[in-house]
């Protein structure tokens, strides 16, 4: 921990000698260490170091740190939430938190006021104004400043006290020292109209100086104090899940993932139209028709739309500006593949999956192909994610055409087989009800003796039922003459073509 004691002692020289530069006191400039995905014991590293502001951005995994810093003593620290706010996890925020950075939106502030616990002193807010010159998704937008600060007026839990922004994340400092110098003028606007309002929060560990220069009162720190960030081991209580698209096969994970333990607080929806996302947050879960509200604070994104509208969608993300780099995508759109999803999202933590219908029932198959970021960690997870719908195959993109269509159109060949087989017995007498029943049985119970029976090939447990010049061989004998064999592979071999032509659209 020496490490992070050279650290810090590099960082204040760098607000030491950024202040001289720009003729302003060190005093004026406070640090906030951000520790986010840092252990406890690198913050108390810190603290041993004198620090005492601490800067968070995960709301559960902040709020297990503090209270346990807490037992353990460490009572003076003074806690900045400085991340996306859910709203689902203000009531978290509220009562760990002496400020909030990021507040960027009415209802955000009147939840957090009406969620403060009585005898804690008011939360004090920032609000994060969006500067970015690129169309960011986060903060405030500066037409709506006055309205939100009207709110938080009406908040007697909550203190005002200033503005925090995030700089575009690029080496081209003109393009911050723009974004950072609009924030200032806004700043100095306000300070002059409202009391106490006077933290300004810019500045991270690449554009310090910058921040330094535009009179930043607070800088955000994470990175040069406590090295790169390290994410969590994921488990099934610490990942934020998002559906972009909450259609069936959505829902049909959406089971899955809840049954295998996930908690369905952590999980946003998105979709047009909300009133049909309702089932999901009944569930618990938070829903919305902003596609980029729902991913940004999103570990794993499912990207549950159609081919055709995916590209519109992942053209939204990337446009965004929210950072992607971390974030798990799993697609389910069938004949899109990794290569293009990469080229739009620049990133190769990609899933992409292909259940059949009867995952709805636990029974299905699932085609999984891993693009080369997914870690194994990763992996187990999703595994486990999708476990719940019936059998995990792993392999490659060439695999996963040919599984698509023995096992996506695989129950359509089925369902006619079957549709087949009832007309005959209808067409010799027996009623619809029992004919339908029968072949349900039959087929049900074939496969299971095929499955029971690893051992014997299935050509074996066929001639098991037939006895040469019976009853069953004789039916045989007409497949073999129909030349069933050459009917199955064209059958195949036709799905699989159109495959290919929808992979050439995409
Ligand atoms: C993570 C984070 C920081 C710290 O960034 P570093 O580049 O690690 O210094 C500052 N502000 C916000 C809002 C953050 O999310």
């Amino acid at each position: 921990m020496d490490e992070i004691r050279e650290n810090l002692s590099k960082v204040h020289q760098e607000i030491i000698s950024s202040c001289n530069k720009y003729g302003r006191s060190e005093n004026d400039v406070s640090l906030l260490c951000v520790s986010k995905t840092k252990p406890e014991e690198k913050i108390i590293a810190a603290y041993n170091c004198g620090e005492r502001h601490f800067g968070e951005s995960y709301a559960v995994e902040a709020s297990e740190k503090i209270t346990h810093l807490k037992e353990l003593g460490y009572r003076d620290i003074i806690w900045h939430f400085i991340g996306p706010i859910q709203k689902n996890k203000t009531r978290l925020i509220a009562e760990h938190f002496d400020m909030v950075e990021s507040l960027d939106r009415a209802i955000v502030a009147t939840r957090l006021n009406d969620q403060r616990p009585e005898g804690l002193p008011p939360l004090e807010v920032l609000i994060q104004v969006n500067i970015s010159a690129e169309d960011q998704k986060s903060g405030c937008d500066i037409s709506e400043i006055d309205s939100l600060i009207d709110t938080i007026q009406k908040c007697p839990k909550l203190k005002l006290r200033g503005f925090m922004g995030v700089g575009m994340d690029t080496p081209d400092f003109e393009i911050i020292d723009k974004e950072f110098s609009k924030l200032k003028s806004l700043f100095d606007e306000y300070s002059k109209k409202l009391e106490d309002f006077n933290i300004l929060s810019i500045g991270m560990t690449h554009d310090l100086d910058i921040a330094v220069k535009n009179q930043t009162t607070e800088v955000r720190i994470g990175t040069a104090i406590f090295g790169a960030r390290e994410y969590k081991t994921m488990t099934t209580d610490n990942q934020n899940i998002a559906f972009i698209g909450g259609g069936n096969m959505s829902t049909c994970i959406y089971e899955s993932i809840i049954a295998s333990g996930f908690n369905p607080q952590n999980i946003t929806v998105s979709g047009p139209h909300l009133e049909k996302l309702e089932k999901f947050k009944t569930k618990g879960s938070v829903i919305t028709t902003d596609n980029i509200d729902a991913l940004k604070n999103a570990d794993i994104v499912f990207l549950g739309v159609k081919p055709q509208i995916l590209t519109s969608v992942l053209d939204e993300i990337a446009a965004s500006g929210v950072a992607l780099n971390h974030k798990l995508f799993v697609s389910m759109a069938a004949g899109y593949k990794l290569s293009s999803i990469e080229e739009k999202l620049n990133t190769k933590k990609i899933i992409r999956i292909m259940p059949n219908t009867p995952a709805k029932l636990g029974l299905g198959v699932i085609a999984v192909v891993y693009d080369t970021e997914v870690s194994e960690n990763e992996k187990q997870l999703s595994e486990k994610m999708l476990a719940k719908m019936g059998t995990c195959i792993v392999g490659d993109e060439d695999n996963l055409n040919v599984i698509g269509a023995v096992a996506g159109c695989g129950p359509a060949f089925v369902y006619r087989f079957m549709e087949a087989l009832i007309a005959e017995a209808v067409a010799h007498g027996l009623s619809a009800d029992n004919a339908r029943k029968i072949v349900e049985q039959t087929v049900l119970g074939s496969a299971n003796m095929s499955i029971k029976n690893q051992d014997c090939t299935l050509a074996s447990l066929r001639e098991a039922v037939t006895s040469k010049g019976g009853t069953t061989y004789a039916g045989l004998c007409k497949m073999t003459e129909g030349n069933f064999e050459q009917v199955m592979k064209n059958t195949v071999q036709a799905s699989l073509d159109r495959t290919y032509e929808f992979e050439k659209m995409f």
